[in-house]
């Protein structure tokens, strides 16, 4: 008998629930990744994804196989990885993290889990956030909350491992050949990488947070960018959370990031308890609206050449970097479901496959709630003119991702359709040309979707859906009164 620790979303070594309970039982251990073909083709991949999980394994690599060969990185499809272990090695136990992902991971959990079952495999899925399985309300959600944060961390000794020695015929049989490519302007994976970030966050960065939070530029510096090291597990999120109880500052930027990290579980919950939300309107009542699609309007969505230059400053920086603050990523959504009046399905994929730090979870309950298709949270239109003279008030943003528009003075560059002749001359810029004409009036096509919405939210379907969603996602009241969606 010997152990598989099966690494999928948890890459790190520290507070590691399955590694820890490998280690105690002192059998011989298999650490193994595996790079699933099928993951490569689906809709919501990126290379960036890979590249930043590939990282993270470089990193563990390091660490483990300096003394033992115990981490394997593998390429095919786990059913059958699992099968011919089970054939050359004999009965193994099967350990890793409790994964809430999308449509293809719970597929291709649940083949896992029969083929344990027919093979008197024990499987243990042990969490490592503060999501529950089979929840039916949130009631006591909180409390579970809590309880989790607080629980000792899952120390990994290292010097206890008893390495399991692999089989060389399926290692070269499912040796990895897809390595992902560069990218330079995306974060760099690692364990190593989110510990220093951490570090620096809670000592420097975090001053400027609540300050920050909603800037395109300056949240690049003052938010922790930790996102896609909870996305991949490079780091804990109990670590900072008892970081922070340990930290005992009033700081009320702290107090606002810490909230962030409640919330992180709390939209993956949404997602675990309803993973239909992936594809379909959480809310019914809105499959009456907003299905067509207008391709060419979502190429320049995509691309950043609508002609409004916040929404198209946020697009080619996210393409470019894998990464945008919440407000503007809420705000590419309400212009793409609000202002254009299309469906979210498309948009989510496109920035699913943008943003390094996709977490099925947290992306596909915010684009609901983003795109108002919930229906009992506030609607809010975001109007992209109100959030550049808001957030880049000098267009230092716009025209860092909008060369074009460089030499136009503030104003213009944050509303270049208002250029007259005269002015297209003094700036050698012709409008149409150097840069698109918008595609809609803002101002007009905000006020049309807030009417609509607003109509639609007040309807009988829509207040008898809505209801149902709360009874299942919306969580009691905390102490102090507030609600916590
Ligand atoms: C349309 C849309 C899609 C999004 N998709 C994702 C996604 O795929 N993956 C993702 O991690 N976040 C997503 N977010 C939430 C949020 O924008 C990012 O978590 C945040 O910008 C990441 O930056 P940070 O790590 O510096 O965050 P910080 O502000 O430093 O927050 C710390 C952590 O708290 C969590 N968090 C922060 N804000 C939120 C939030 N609003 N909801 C839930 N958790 C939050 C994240 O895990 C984040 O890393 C999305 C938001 C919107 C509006």
């Amino acid at each position: 008998m010997f152990n598989v620790v099966w690494l999928k979303k948890d890459l790190r070594l520290h507070d590691h629930a399955a590694l820890a309970k490998a280690v105690e039982s002192q059998l011989p251990t298999l650490v193994l990744f595996i790079l699933e073909d099928d993951w490569l083709h689906q809709d919501d991949f990126a290379n960036r994804h890979w590249r930043f999980a590939y990282e993270c394994l470089i990193d563990i690599g390091k660490r483990l196989n300096s003394k033992t060969k115990i981490l394997h990185v593998l390429q095919g499809d786990p059913s059958i990885i699992f099968s011919e272990l089970l054939r050359h090695h004999g009965c193994f136990n099967l350990l890793s993290h409790q994964e809430t992902g999308n449509a293809f991971t719970y597929s291709r959990d649940k083949k896992i889990k029969t083929f344990c079952k027919s093979n008197a495999i024990a499987w243990s899925e042990l969490p490592q956030f503060a999501v529950l399985r089979g929840l039916k309300s949130r009631v006591k959600w909180n409390d579970e909350w809590n309880r989790f944060m607080s629980e000792p961390q899952h120390e990994v000794k290292l010097n206890e491992f008893v390495p399991f020695h692999l089989d060389s015929q399926i290692k070269v049989r499912f040796k990895l050949s897809k390595h992902p490519n560069k990218e330079l302007n995306i974060q760099a994976g690692g364990e190593k990488e989110a510990l220093n970030l951490w570090e620096n966050f809670l000592v420097f960065r975090y001053k400027n947070y609540s300050r920050h939070i909603s800037k395109p530029r300056e949240s690049r510096e003052s938010c922790s960018r930790l996102s896609p090291h909870l996305t991949w597990g490079s780091i804990s999120i109990r670590k900072l959370i008892q970081d922070l109880k340990k930290n005992r500052t009033t700081s009320r930027s702290l107090q606002n990031f810490k909230s962030r990290l409640h919330w992180h579980c709390h939209f993956i919950q949404k997602l675990e308890s309803e993973p239909r939300i992936e594809f379909e309107n959480q809310n019914s009542a809105y499959n009456e609206i907003r299905n067509t699609i207008n391709e060419e309007w979502l190429e320049k969505w995509k691309t950043g050449h609508t002609g409004i230059p916040m929404v198209d400053a946020c697009m080619r920086c996210v393409v470019h970097t894998g990464y945008l603050n919440f407000r503007m990523r809420a705000m590419l959504i309400s212009f793409w479901t609000q202002h254009l009046w299309q469906p979210w399905q498309p948009a989510a994929i496109h920035l699913a496959r943008q943003f390094t730090d996709y977490e099925p979870g947290i992306h596909y309950s915010q684009i609901q709630m983003q795109s108002g298709t919930v229906g009992y949270h506030t609607i809010r239109v975001y109007n992209p003119i109100k959030q550049a003279l808001d957030h880049d008030p000098d267009a230092t943003f716009i025209k860092q991702w909008l060369p074009e528009l460089q030499h136009l003075p503030t104003d213009l560059a944050i509303s270049p359709w208002k250029i007259n002749e005269m002015e297209q001359l003094l700036y050698s810029f012709n409008l149409g040309v150097d840069y698109p004409k918008p595609i809609i009036n803002p101002d007009v096509s905000g006020k049309i979707a807030s009417q609509q919405l607003h109509l639609f939210k007040n309807q009988e379907q829509t207040k008898r859906e809505a209801k149902r969603i709360m009874t299942i996602h919306l969580v009691p009241k905390n102490k102090k009164g507030q609600p916590n969606d």
